[in-house]
C-alpha cells in the first residue's frame, strides 16, 4: 500500500499535519504498529499520530482520498484489535490526551486518546470522578463509546450515561459537535453504539463528587469455596445499596506480600467492592463481603480512589495473548454456580478469569431515548477473560472459552456487551435490541453511510450483520 501511495504523496500529508506520520520504513513503526492484544500483528501502510482535531481531519479526508481503510485508536485496547488494520491507515489518537476539569461545573473535557489514568488523575484532583475501566490503561474512546462498565456505575451509571457532550470529525471530514442540543440523535449513538459514526477528538464527561479516599478493595477466598462464595454473594447482591458496585473474579492469587505466600498463584474466588458513598456509610454494606466464606486475605478498606483504579493494572499489560467472551446472564441458579465453579478449576491459565459483574443500581435505570446501549435489566454481566502467552494454546484456550459460554447459555438473557467481545465474536446484534438495533442503522445511515468508520463492531448501514 505504501509503495501505491507513493512518497511524494506520504510528504504531503506529513507536511499539512502536526503530528508524526509513521510509515513502514520508518524508525519507531514496530512501536507505533503495536496494540495491547498480543494476539494482533497488523501493518498498517501508515499510522497518524494525531496531535489536534484538525490532524484527525487532515487524516479522515486522506484516507478517503486514497482509498485506505480507516482504523481509529484510542488507548489500543480493543480485544478484537480493531484499532489497527493490515495496509490501511491508523488514526491515532494517542498524543490527544489532555484533560480539562472545570470543577464548579463538575465538568471534564477529555482528548479522544485519553485513558483512564489520564482523567482519573486530573478528576481526583478536586475530588471528582466518572465511572471509569478496572485498569487504568484502558482508553476512554472505545471504552465509552462501548459503554463503560466500572465500579461507580451502580451510583452514577455507565461512563457513556455521563457523556454530555463531544466533538467529533465525521466521515466526510467535517468538524461536528454532539450534545443534547446539537445533533442530540448522535450523541444518544455515541453512548453504547460504538465508533460506528465518528473520531471523537474530545469527550464531555459529567463529574461526580468520589474520594479521594473510598472504601473498597479485594477479598481473597481459596478455590475450593468458589460455588459457596458465589451462592452466598448472590444472596448479598439482592440488598445492596447502590452505592455499592461489587464484582466476583474467578482466577489466581496474585503474588502480594498481604496474601500468605503459599496462596500464590493458587485458585481464589476474589470478590471486589467499591463503596461510592460516604465511608461512614459504606462499612454496614460492605460486611456481608467479608463472610461469604473463610477468607485467604481481606484487603478491603479505605484507600485512595486513584489506587482501587490502577489496583489490577500489574497483571494486565500490554504483549500477552488475549480473548474475551461475554454474556448477560438473567439469573445466577445453582446449576451456573456449579459450572463457573467447576470452569474455575479447569481453566488451561492460570492468568484466565471468569468474572461475574454485579449490574443494576444507576446504570439499570436509564431509558431507552438517552442511549443506545442495551440489556442494563440484567442482573449479572459475564466476562470470561482469557490470558496465556504461547501461540500454540491458541485453540485450548478459545475453546475453553467459548465452551464455558455456551455452556452458560440458559443462564444467559441473549444479550451481549460489545467491550467484553473477542476476536471473532460477531455479535453485535446480540448487544441492542431491534429497536435500538434499527435506530442505529438509520444513524449509521445518516452519519456514514458507506461504512467508512467500519473497523469496530459494526453496525452495517445497510442492515446485515458486521463485525
Ligand atoms: C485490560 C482491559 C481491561 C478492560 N476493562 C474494562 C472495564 O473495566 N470495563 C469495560 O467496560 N471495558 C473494559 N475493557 C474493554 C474496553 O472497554 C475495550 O477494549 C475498549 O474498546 C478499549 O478502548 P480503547 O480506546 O483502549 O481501544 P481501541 O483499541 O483504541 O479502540 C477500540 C474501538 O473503539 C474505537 N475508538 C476508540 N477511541 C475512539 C475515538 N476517540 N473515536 C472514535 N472511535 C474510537 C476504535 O475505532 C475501535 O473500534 C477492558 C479491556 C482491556 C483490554
Amino acid at each position: 500500500m505504501a509503495a501505491v501511495l507513493g512518497l511524494a504523496t506520504i510528504e504531503e500529508l506529513r507536511q499539512s499535519v502536526h503530528g508524526a506520520v509513521i510509515a513502514p520504513s520508518d524508525a519507531g513503526y514496530d512501536e507505533a504498529r503495536a496494540v495491547w492484544n498480543g494476539m494482533i500483528d497488523r501493518r498498517p501502510a501508515l499510522v497518524v499520530r494525531c496531535a489536534d482535531p484538525a490532524d484527525v481531519v487532515a487524516a479522515v479526508q486522506f484516507a478517503r482520498s486514497q482509498g485506505l481503510e480507516i482504523a481509529v485508536r484510542g488507548g489500543g485496547h480493543s480485544l478484537p484489535g480493531f484499532s489497527t488494520v493490515d495496509g490501511g491507515l491508523v488514526i491515532d489518537l494517542s498524543p490527544m490526551r489532555a484533560v480539562a476539569v472545570d470543577v464548579p461545573g463538575r465538568r471534564a473535557v477529555v482528548g479522544g486518546g485519553a485513558t483512564w489514568a489520564d482523567v482519573d488523575q486530573a478528576t481526583q484532583a478536586a475530588g471528582l470522578a466518572v465511572t471509569g475501566g478496572l485498569v487504568s490503561t484502558t482508553g476512554v474512546g472505545g471504552f465509552t463509546l462501548g459503554g463503560g462498565v466500572g465500579w461507580l456505575m451502580r451510583r452514577y451509571g455507565l461512563a457513556s450515561d455521563s457523556l454530555v457532550g463531544a466533538e467529533v470529525v465525521n466521515a466526510d471530514g467535517s468538524l461536528v459537535r454532539a450534545s443534547e442540543s446539537e445533533n442530540a440523535d448522535l450523541l444518544w449513538g455515541l453512548r453504547g453504539g460504538g465508533g460506528n459514526f465518528a473520531v471523537v477528538t474530545s469527550f464531555e464527561f459529567r463529574l461526580f463528587p468520589v474520594g479521594p479516599t473510598i472504601l473498597g478493595g479485594p477479598i481473597f477466598y481459596p478455590g475450593a469455596q468458589t460455588a459457596d462464595v458465589l451462592r452466598a454473594w448472590r444472596t448479598a447482591t439482592t440488598a445492596m445499596p447502590d452505592d455499592l458496585t461489587t464484582l466476583v473474579s474467578l482466577g489466581s492469587a496474585p503474588p502480594i506480600p498481604p496474601i500468605p505466600e503459599a496462596w500464590h498463584g493458587q485458585p481464589v474466588a476474589t470478590v471486589i467492592g467499591a463503596f461510592a458513598g460516604e465511608i461512614a456509610d459504606g462499612h454496614a454494606p460492605v460486611a456481608p463481603l467479608r463472610t461469604l466464606g473463610d477468607p485467604v486475605a481481606d484487603l478491603l478498606g479505605e484507600m485512595p480512589y486513584l489506587i482501587l483504579q490502577s489496583l489490577v493494572d500489574p497483571g494486565w499489560g500490554p504483549g500477552a495473548r488475549n480473548y474475551f467472551t461475554s454474556s448477560f446472564l438473567a439469573d445466577l441458579p445453582d446449576a451456573a454456580i456449579d459450572i463457573l465453579a467447576a470452569a474455575h478449576g479447569s481453566r488451561p491459565s492460570p492468568f484466565n478469569e471468569i468474572h461475574i459483574h454485579q449490574m443494576g443500581g444507576a446504570a439499570a435505570r436509564v431509558g431507552a431515548d438517552a442511549s443506545a446501549f442495551g440489556n442494563r435489566e440484567a442482573p449479572f454481566l459475564l466476562n470470561i477473560v482469557t490470558r496465556w502467552l504461547d501461540p500454540a494454546e491458541d485453540e485450548q484456550e478459545l475453546a475453553w472459552a467459548r465452551g464455558l459460554r455456551d455452556a452458560m447459555a440458559p443462564f444467559a438473557t441473549g444479550g451481549t456487551y460489545v467491550n467484553f467481545l473477542g476476536i471473532g465474536d460477531a455479535r453485535v446484534r446480540d448487544a441492542y435490541d431491534a429497536q435500538r438495533y434499527a435506530r442505529l442503522v438509520e444513524l449509521k445511515r445518516r452519519w456514514d453511510p458507506t461504512n467508512a468508520f467500519h473497523l469496530n463492531q459494526n453496525i452495517d448501514p445497510n442492515g446485515g450483520v458486521g463485525g
